[in-house]
């Protein structure tokens, strides 16, 4: 057991040399854990988890670290297994590329700190190393993208420059002797200062590089707001030849997949957008206009009912291209819109008409504007509407002439002579349509609309009776 004043301060061998990955220690106290045990050395090379950077993995004494931790100036190693009783002399491993990893990401981030301050004057209020990418918290205005290119260039000059790392441990009050980058607050009365030769003094105690070039190759890949400071997102050393080589390999397959080179992806791809706004709108009238003309079809086809009144329930679907490109799925709400107002404009006619949207269904309800007398009370569409598809699930709602509204989508219903999958053209289900114009459905959804109305318009004129 250690006595009450605790095991002795340990000495940071990492603060010394950061190139040292092996070392022996003695234990100075051991403290069991619900799992395994707590081991406080004399020394170690572990770095703990500490202003912005995360600890070191490795293994110690044969065992796997789980966790490091600080507790005044003794560092708690967190092992598997117990067995261990102070005195006993251990070994420690540094988990190597993790430690060279760690070191590239922080000392871009000293590097990538003094070219805001010398490109832009944008002080670094926090640094955040993560397992993907790092971050560093800029003050003032939003960096504008051609500070981010100079900033870039300036770091990366610093690092292809191989300047020499020093660390000095100096006393507080010799601080201002110091052109230190930011200040380092009143926590120690020895303070370990990281000189970038040349470029950079700051008060640190993480894990550094020995020269700039160990940093490799620094790449900023994009700015954001985040609590009122710019968040800027950057890679460092190794992780800036992965994120590179795995982009260019993305640009590459994508401009290959369109017989293009990779850096004229970006004009091809505005222009596709171009296009496909063009096509669309174009999709968008033709729909329309093949809803008019099946809206005259289907009026001259439907017989007028009691009061000289047409009644259509009707739902559009399966059209020719088979859900791909501009022109996918069904009939679109355009054309159910064209086909209802077309509809009840040629006559005095009530419809409720409907189609899918992607997982919902779309519905719209239109009557005739000029309604005649003989034909009774005229309908209110909106109020129709809101009854026909509280039976399907769905709200909607609009004027006496004309609403629109949407459900969940039901179960696609197909009639008992279609194969599975689209029908072909020429199918049964369409024997009944001009090719290439919605089908109307002698089940489901359009079978149940037209039931509606019909029950809807004798309860109507009942009630007026
Ligand atoms: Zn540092």
């Amino acid at each position: 057991m250690m006595d009450q004043a605790g095991p002795k301060p340990t000495r940071l061998l990492h603060h010394e040399d950061t190139g040292l990955l092996a070392f022996e220690a003695t234990v100075t106290a051991v403290r069991p854990l619900e799992h395994g045990c707590e081991i406080a050395l004399d020394r170690t090379a572990f770095y703990t988890e500490s202003g912005g950077q995360p600890a070191d993995h490795g293994v110690l004494a044969g065992r796997p670290v789980l966790g490091l931790r600080h507790e005044g100036c003794v560092v708690w190693h967190a092992v598997t297994e117990g067995g261990l009783v102070p005195g006993d002399v251990v070994t420690g491993f540094i988990d190597a590329a993790r430690r060279r990893d760690h070191m590239q990401q922080h000392t871009g981030q000293h590097i990538l700190s003094q070219a805001f301050v010398r490109e832009g004057a944008r002080n670094t209020r926090g640094f955040h190393l993560g397992a993907e990418e790092s971050t560093i918290d800029l003050d003032g205005d939003k960096p504008p993208s051609d500070l981010c290119e100079s900033v870039a260039t300036a770091a990366n000059d610093c690092v292809l420059s191989d300047r020499l790392i020093r660390i000095h441990e100096v006393p507080r009050e010799e601080l201002d002797r110091y052109p230190l980058r930011r200040d380092p607050g009143a926590e120690h009365e020895i303070l370990r200062l990281i000189e970038i030769e040349g470029w950079d003094w700051s008060a640190c105690g993480g894990t550094h590089a020995q020269r700039t070039g160990e940093v490799g190759a620094i790449h900023l890949l994009g700015v954001e707001k985040v609590r009122g400071l710019w968040r800027v997102r950057f890679l460092a050393g190794g992780r800036t030849l992965r994120y590179l080589s795995r982009a260019h390999r993305v640009l590459d397959d994508t401009a290959r997949a369109h017989s293009l080179r990779w850096d004229g992806l970006a004009e091809a791809a505005r222009a596709w957008t171009a296009e496909i706004a063009e096509l669309t709108r174009e999709v968008r009238r033709l729909r329309a206009e093949r809803g008019e003309k099946e809206a005259e079809r289907l009026f001259l086809a439907t017989k007028p009912g009691s009061g000289g009144v047409r009644l259509l329930g009707i739902w559009l679907e399966d059209f020719s291209d088979g859900g791909r490109g501009p022109l996918r799925g069904d009939a679109g709400p355009d054309e159910l819109r064209a086909l209802a107002s077309r509809f009840v404009a040629s006559g005095t006619a009530v419809v409720l008409a409907g189609c899918s949207e992607g997982e919902r269904e779309v519905w719209v309800a239109a009557r005739s504007a000029a309604w005649t007398e003989a034909a009774g009370p005229p309908p209110h569409a909106g109020e129709w509407l809101r009854e026909w598809l509280a039976t399907r699930g769905g709200k909607g709602g609009g004027t006496e002439t004309f609403a629109q509204g949407g459900a969940p989508r039901a179960m696609p219903t197909r009639s008992g002579s279609a194969s599975p999958g689209p029908a072909p053209p020429g199918s049964a289900s369409r024997d009944s349509s001009t090719p290439g114009l919605a089908a109307p459905r002698s089940d489901g959804p359009g079978e149940d609309a037209g039931i509606f109305l019909q029950k809807r318009m004798s309860k109507g004129l009942g009630a007026a009776d």
